[in-house]
């Protein structure tokens, strides 16, 4: 077996908004050093910042402040937020818009006086998502993606990243990654390693993140010993896009927009049903959107393929056809009018407010080893607001930019890894060749179907203890499936297999989390712990992998900047 060896200053793993902003930020702090950008797929092709529609939250209009934003996020995050994290989120989304539009060259759809128009979403008390119609992400990608190529970045695409490597001594040394077009092991040693593969759920029946994430990060986060948090805290969309078993097209999402420019939701009966779950309706925030869509279902108030409808032509087909030209497309393609006419929609497991632990520059437990995006946590709670996804990936991923240069100028070197480390890495990567037989499309079936049927929308004990036992015999199972030696390059079963084992892995995480979380705060909802708990000792979840198995503990949430039942605005009533 080869094992190329590659040295680098700064690693960074995944090239999404987080990964691409790090790589740009590093070189403008030190244009000497040397940077590695790996992604599992191809750049600017990959990931989900790509895949954003809706927009990019930011305080920047007459009206809004970042006190605002910042109530908005904490509120919509049930008081979960690390509050530091998320001030940093709202603060900082100003100038890295700015940054986007004037360095990066994004150009985001503008107000008649040539101000940056806002767009309403939900769970917001101010119309702030900047966006570029209704494919933002395309924008802000397509720009990053030229930026990084006109600069000396290396860039290893399609290389697929397995596991953290150590020193004899504990610190961290490198990653070792698969490349997948030729099938061979490559570890890159770096000073300072960004973790930023986006986290995923896609462990879901219906999901909408990119299929090229699959959880691998915090998977080998889990693995290398860091602390991971509010793991039970998976957002479901309402309205992923419903056209039957064959297309997968279905999963994929309406952006929030929709509901936000005042689209409808109805039921299989033709009910408007949202007044009957929330005063603000359709415009309530995703997690009670999508249980009340997900009670109508399970109360048989259902569509052809099983959901509900979202209704848009009477705000006027025409109009709903300029502005959301995009989702209106995607449902013709499928066959549904969504300008004049009903499209199907279902929950559909969109984001993870899980993670890694990171302070606000980043670092997590491990020196060496920073986080942004997806993978991080802290920043949202208990809910994420639409719009702070992105924003959430650029202003860490460039914190993440400006911070690694310094810390490898305080602590320079690299370090030599430790082959048995290695050894045992090729072993476990290569484990399926070792192995005959089995259906590994069996098991993802069936693990899709296990995390929406007990660890979805609405969780209780019983199903979430069904749904363990299920996901520890897919794991048992898995571990006796085989992958046809017919090689190792470009491999898809191999990696898929490979996505298995990594979702798995972080399923169990989210049903023991959920499982010790007994109240039902933003995405998670316990049916046998409806209440939301005592705000003021609100507590979260932080998982563990230790030498004797999976560790689940609480750890009370510090109210840095505001306390339960207080407000920073000043206009209370406008907070009201
Ligand atoms: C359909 C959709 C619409 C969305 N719309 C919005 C919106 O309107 N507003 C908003 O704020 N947010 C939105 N989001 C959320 C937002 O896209 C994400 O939160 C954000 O883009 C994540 O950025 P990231 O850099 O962390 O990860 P990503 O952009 O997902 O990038 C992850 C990168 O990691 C790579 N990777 C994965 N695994 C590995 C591995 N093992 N080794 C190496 N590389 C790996 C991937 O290939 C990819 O390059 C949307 C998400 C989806 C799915």
């Amino acid at each position: 077996m080869t094992l190329e060896r590659l040295e680098t200053d700064i690693l960074i793993l995944g090239a999404g908004g987080a990964g691409l902003f790090a790589a740009l930020h590093v070189h403008k702090a030190n244009p000497d050093l040397d940077i590695t950008v790996v992604s599992k797929g191809l750049l600017g092709k990959c990931g989900c910042t790509r895949m954003v529609q809706g927009g990019y939250n930011v305080a920047l209009n007459p009206g809004d402040s970042v006190v605002r934003h910042f109530m908005d996020t904490i509120e919509g995050g049930k008081w979960l937020p690390h509050q530091e994290l998320a001030w940093t989120l709202v603060s900082t989304a100003i100038e890295r818009v700015q940054e986007l539009e004037n360095e990066i060259g994004c150009f985001f759809d503008r107000n008649p006086d040539g101000t940056l128009h806002g767009k309403a979403f939900a769970g917001q008390s101010f119309d702030r998502t900047v966006h570029k119609g209704d494919l933002t992400g395309i924008e802000i990608i397509n720009r990053l993606m030229e930026q990084v190529w006109a600069r000396p970045i290396r860039r290893l695409e399609e290389h697929r990243a397995v596991a953290f490597i150590p020193a004899k001594d504990g610190t961290l040394a490198g990653v070792l990654m698969i490349d997948v077009r030729s099938g061979e092991f490559r570890f890159v040693a770096a000073q300072a390693v960004l973790l930023a593969t986006g986290g995923g759920p896609t462990m879901y029946r219906y999901h909408t993140p990119s299929g090229d994430k699959s959880m691998d990060g915090l998977a080998m986060a889990l693995r290398a010993g860091l602390p991971l948090r509010d793991m039970e805290m998976v957002q479901f969309h309402p309205t992923g896009l419903l056209a039957g078993p064959d297309t997968r097209m279905t999963g994929t999402v309406l952006e929030e927009g929709l509901r936000g420019a005042g689209g409808h939701l109805l039921n299989g009966a033709m009910h408007r049903f949202m007044g009957d779950y929330d005063d603000k309706l359709e415009r309530a925030t995703r997690d009670v959107v999508s249980r009340a869509i997900y009670a109508e279902m399970r109360a048989g108030r259902t569509t052809p393929h099983g959901g509900v409808y979202i209704k848009m032509g009477h705000l006027g087909p025409a109009k709903v056809a300029k502005e959301f030209k995009g989702m209106v497309d995607r449902c013709r393609d499928c066959g549904f009018d969504l300008a004049g006419g009903l499209v199907e929609v279902v929950p559909t497991a969109h984001y993870f407010m899980g993670g890694v632990i990171c302070g606000a520059d980043t670092s997590t437990e491990w020196p060496g080893l920073f986080v942004a995006g997806e993978d991080a946590s802290g920043m949202h709670g208990a809910n994420r607001l639409g719009g702070n996804g992105v924003a959430n990936s650029t202003v860490f991923g460039g914190i993440a930019g400006d911070v690694m240069p310094r810390w490898i100028a305080a602590n320079p070197g690299h370090r030599p890894p430790d082959e048995a480390v290695l050894e045992a890495e090729f072993g476990r990567a290569l484990h399926p060749f070792t192995r005959r037989g089995g259906d590994l499309n069996r098991l993802r079936e069936r693990l899709l179907d296990s995390m929406w049927d007990e660890v979805g929308v609405v969780r209780d004990r019983a199903g979430l203890e069904r749904g363990i036992a299920a996901l520890d015999a897919i794991e048992a199972e898995l571990m006796m499936t085989g992958v046809a030696e017919d090689g190792r390059a470009f491999n898809l079963t191999w990696h898929d297999w490979l996505n298995l084992r990594s979702l798995t892995e972080v399923s169990r995480v989210i049903a023991f989390a959920a499982l010790k979380r007994e109240n039902s705060r933003g995405a998670h909802f316990r049916s046998d712990f409806p209440e939301p708990g005592d705000l003021a000792t609100s507590c979260f979840t932080v998982a563990r992998q230790a030498a004797a198995g999976l560790e689940i503990s609480e750890q009370p949430v510090e109210f840095t900047h505001v306390k339960p039942g207080e407000t920073l605005l000043q206009d209370k009533a406008a907070a009201e």
